[in-house]
């Protein structure tokens, strides 16, 4: 959260009369030790009894260079322990999954991994609270690749990457809206060119103006409530 925003959520408070919950200190999941560790998870040998029935965090490490990809947390509860938390998220990682679209973070995490082979690694947590806790404060701190901090499917340099280029596009198409008064235009509903100083502007359109000039708008608006001119 940036310090405007907080700022912000502040005066509100004080204007309310409130007070702000106190902080909880950060976590640092990675630094804890994790309840299991090296897991292939998509290798032939793999065994449901190395994944944790409980709830708790995950993450998918690139072991040869020990970056973190993506964190993850895992908070169903079911009285079926083969059904419960990380062993019933991670069945939706191991699946075939044709149900997934490219773009979702199971089939990113997938496409890594056949690109360079990652492992797993479980923290089981005391309950639900904590998980999503040491959840966020690990993704806020390490900026895995894959995550995306809150619920976007994109990745932050993907983001970027839409961002920079519909800010172009957006130039571009202005580029070509530069409104001149003495540049002539054609209006299709009374069929005659006229300059550009004839017709209402509008900045989003092409040439900087309207699509009808002003004489038809006006008697266009004119009908429309009954009047004539
Ligand atoms: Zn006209």
């Amino acid at each position: 959260m940036s310090k405007n925003t907080l700022d912000q959520i502040c005066d509100h408070k004080q204007i309310q009369g409130g007070f702000m919950l106190a902080s909880l200190p950060e976590t640092d999941l990675l630094s804890e030790e994790p309840d299991a560790d090296g897991i292939d998870l998509w290798a032939d040998n793999f065994s449901w009894d190395s994944i944790p029935g409980s709830y708790g965090c995950y993450a998918f490490y690139d072991p040869k260079v020990n970056e973190t990809v993506y964190i993850g947390s895992a908070c169903a509860v079911s009285h079926d322990v083969a059904q419960r938390g990380l062993r019933m998220r991670l069945r939706f990682y191991r699946g075939r999954g044709t149900r997934n679209k490219p773009t979702s973070t199971i089939q990113k995490v997938r496409n890594e991994y056949a690109k360079r082979k990652l492992l797993l690694r479980c923290w089981i947590s005391e309950n639900i609270g904590d998980c999503r806790k040491y959840e966020h404060d690990a993704i806020e701190k390490h900026k895995p690749l894959l995550n995306w901090i809150g619920t976007r499917s994109v990745t932050y340099e993907e983001h970027k990457d839409r961002k920079r280029k519909r800010s172009q596009q957006y130039r571009d198409r202005m580029a070509g809206t530069q409104y001149n008064p003495n540049k002539k235009k054609r209006c299709p509903h009374c069929k005659k060119t006229k300059k550009c100083s004839e017709y209402a502007k509008n900045r989003f359109k092409k040439l900087g103006v309207k699509s009808h000039c002003k004489q038809c708008e006006r008697e266009k608006y004119a009908q429309q409530k009954g009047r004539s001119l």
